[in-house]
C-alpha cells in the first residue's frame, strides 16, 4: 500500500516513510492510496475477537510491509492491562435505549489521544528498521493539553527518540499542566509558550518547513517527526476503536447487520472525526457524522456554509482541547471529497495560509451535508449538560463529552432522527475536575476544596465514581520541567534542548 500526500507534490511512499516524516515534504499530509473494504461476514467475525484482534485485523490492511510479530508485538505493548485500566481498551457504555458512550479514556493519561499515541512510538520504532533513513529521530509536538502528555508518555525512553512539546502556558488545565510538568523521562522536554495553541501549532509547522532547522538537524544526525494528529501513525489506530464500536453494537444485538449508526465527536483538530470517516469507507454504515465544537466553532461554520475562516476571535473554554481554529485533518477530508484532486486542495490550503479562508465548491458542500451534521454549544450549556446528565443517568461527562452530547441532543430534536448513536467520550471526567465540579458539586463544596488536586477527591467522594490512577496523587509529584519560550523562539529553543546550540 502506498501513502500520497494530499498536495500532490512529493513522491508516495510505504507506511513507514510516511510514518517516520509525519509530514510530507510539500507541506501535504499522508493518505493512503485507497481504503480497503471490510466485508459484512468479516465484521461479523470480528464479534468473537477482543479488541487487540481487532486492531490487527483492520491495523494490517494499511501496514502490509509490517510483519505479523511485528505488528502484534505493536498491539500488545500498547494494547494492555498496565497501560489501560479497562480489558475492552475502549468499552461501549449504554446510556440510554438508543445512545451508547464510547470511553476511550482508559489508558495512561485519562484522555484519548491514548489509544493513538500508545500505538504511533511503536510503529515508529518498526518504522526505522524499514525506512532508508535510520538516524535519530526527534518527536515535536504542539498541543492544546492532552496531545502532549500522551505524546511523552508514549515516547518516554524510546530508543533513537527525543522529543519535545509545546503547550500553550495559560491555555491548558491545571491538571494537564502537571501532568506534563511532572514526566520523567531521559528523552522528553516540555515547554510553555507565550501564545495560544493555534501559535505553537503554526510555530512547530513552521520548524518542520524550515531547510536551515532541517541542514542543522541533519549535520548532528537528527531528523524530525510529528506525534501532532496529522501522522497517519496516529490515525490509523483511530479507525479501530470505530468500527470496534459498530461490531459490540452488533454484539449486544443493538443493531441488526448493516444497520447504520451515527458517531457524534468532539471535534478540535478534526482527527478523531476523520477516523470515523475512514471507518465508513472501510463498510461501517453510517447515517450521520455528528461534528460537535464548542464556542470556537470555525468547523460548524465551515460545514454548514463550505466558507472555512479563520478569521475570527479565539475563546478559551472549559473543553481545551478543541479551542482551535486550524484543523488540520480537514485536509485529508478535502481529499477524499474531491477525488484526490491535489491541485484543488493545495489551492484552498494555500488561500487559507495566505489570506486565513477559503470556500470548497458546491459539489464538495453537497457530499459534505449528506455525512455530516454539525453544531457547536457553549460554556454555561456545557455545564448545564452535565449536570443534566449527571442527575438523570448518574453518568458523569467531562467538559468535551457534554459538548458533544449536548449538539447530540439538538440534532435529534430538530431532525427526529433516532438511528442508534455512539457518542464519543474522549477524556475522564477528572481530568477538568475544576469545570466537572462547577456543574455538579455546590459552591460551598467547592470551596473547602483548597486547589484542583483536593477537588478531585471531593468530586470523586460525592459522586461514587473511582479517580483514574493516573490522576491520583498528582500534586506530589517533583516538577521536572519549567522552560518557557516566545512563540517566535520555538526553533531557537529546540536547538538549545538539543544541545546543538547555547
Ligand atoms: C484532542 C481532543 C479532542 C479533539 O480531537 P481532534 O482529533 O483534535 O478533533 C477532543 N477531546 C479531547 C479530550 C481531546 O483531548
Amino acid at each position: 500500500m502506498n501513502y500520497r500526500s494530499t498536495r500532490g507534490q512529493s513522491d508516495q511512499v510505504l507506511a513507514a516513510e510516511a510514518i517516520l516524516r509525519g509530514l510530507a515534504p510539500d507541506g501535504g499530509l499522508y493518505v493512503p492510496e485507497l481504503f480497503p473494504i471490510l466485508s459484512v461476514s468479516e465484521l461479523i467475525s470480528l464479534k468473537k475477537a477482543n479488541y487487540q484482534e481487532r486492531a490487527f485485523r483492520i491495523m494490517r490492511l494499511f501496514l502490509p510491509e509490517f510483519s505479523e510479530p511485528e505488528l502484534k508485538n505493536c498491539i500488545s505493548a500498547a494494547y494492555n492491562h498496565n497501560t489501560f485500566d479497562d480489558p475492552a481498551v475502549a468499552p461501549l457504555k449504554q446510556l440510554t435505549s438508543d445512545v451508547h458512550i464510547l470511553e476511550l479514556w482508559h489508558g495512561p493519561t485519562s484522555a484519548f489521544k491514548d489509544m493513538a499515541l500508545q500505538m504511533l512510538p511503536r510503529l515508529h520504532m518498526v518504522s526505522v528498521t524499514k525506512a532508508v533513513q535510520t538516524q535519530g529521530t526527534v518527536i515535536l509536538v504542539a498541543t492544546s493539553g492532552d496531545t502532549g502528555k500522551a505524546a511523552l508518555e508514549g515516547f518516554k525512553n524510546v530508543d533513537g527518540t527525543q522529543i519535545i512539546v509545546f503547550y500553550p502556558q495559560d491555555g491548558v488545565s491545571e491538571v494537564q499542566k502537571q501532568q506534563m510538568l511532572t514526566q520523567e523521562g531521559s528523552n522528553v522536554f516540555v515547554v510553555g509558550v507565550l501564545g495560544n495553541f493555534d501559535d505553537a501549532q503554526t510555530g512547530v509547522k513552521q520548524i518542520f518547513n524550515d531547510q536551515e532547522m532541517i541542514g542543522l538537524l541533519a549535520e548532528a544526525g537528527l531528523t524530525m517527526s510529528s506525534a501532532n494528529s496529522i501522522n497517519w501513525g496516529r490515525l490509523l489506530p483511530q479507525i479501530v476503536y470505530y468500527i470496534s464500536a459498530y461490531v459490540d453494537l452488533m454484539s449486544d444485538d443493538q443493531i441488526n447487520n448493516q444497520m447504520p449508526v451515527n458517531f457524534t465527536v468532539p471535534t478540535g483538530n478534526f482527527g478523531n472525526i476523520l477516523a470515523a470517516y475512514y471507518a465508513s469507507r472501510m463498510g461501517i454504515p453510517v447515517h450521520k457524522l455528528i461534528c460537535a465544537s464548542n464556542s470556537n466553532n470555525v468547523l460548524t461554520d465551515f460545514l454548514h456554509t463550505g466558507e472555512y475562516n479563520r478569521q475570527r476571535d479565539f475563546f478559551q473554554t472549559i473543553s481545551p482541547s478543541m479551542d482551535i481554529l486550524i484543523s488540520s485533518n480537514l485536509e485529508r477530508l478535502l481529499y477524499e471529497l474531491t477525488d484526490h484532486d491535489t491541485t484543488r486542495v493545495s489551492g484552498w490550503m494555500h488561500n487559507l495560509n495566505q489570506a486565513g479562508y477559503y470556500t470548497v465548491d458546491a459539489p464538495v458542500l453537497k457530499q459534505l451535508h449528506q455525512l455530516f451534521e454539525a453544531d457547536f454549544c457553549d460554556d454555561s450549556k456545557t455545564l448545564q449538560t452535565i449536570r443534566e446528565v449527571w442527575n438523570q443517568e448518574q453518568y458523569l461527562l467531562d467538559t468535551h463529552t457534554a459538548v458533544a452530547f449536548q449538539v447530540y441532543q439538538n440534532y435529534r430534536k430538530f431532525s427526529g432522527d433516532t438511528t442508534p448513536t455512539v457518542i464519543v467520550s474522549t477524556a475522564s471526567p477528572f481530568k477538568f475536575t475544576h469545570s466537572v465540579a462547577r456543574a455538579v458539586l455546590s459552591s460551598e463544596q467547592i470551596a473547602e476544596a483548597g486547589n484542583e488536586f483536593d477537588l478531585i477527591n471531593t468530586l470523586a467522594k460525592i459522586t461514587d465514581q473511582p479517580v483514574p490512577l493516573p490522576l491520583c496523587n498528582l500534586d506530589q509529584k517533583p516538577i521536572l520541567h519549567s522552560s518557557v519560550c516566545q512563540k517566535t523562539e520555538m526553533a531557537d529553543t529546540v536547538l538549545k534542548l538539543l544541545g546543538l546550540i547555547s
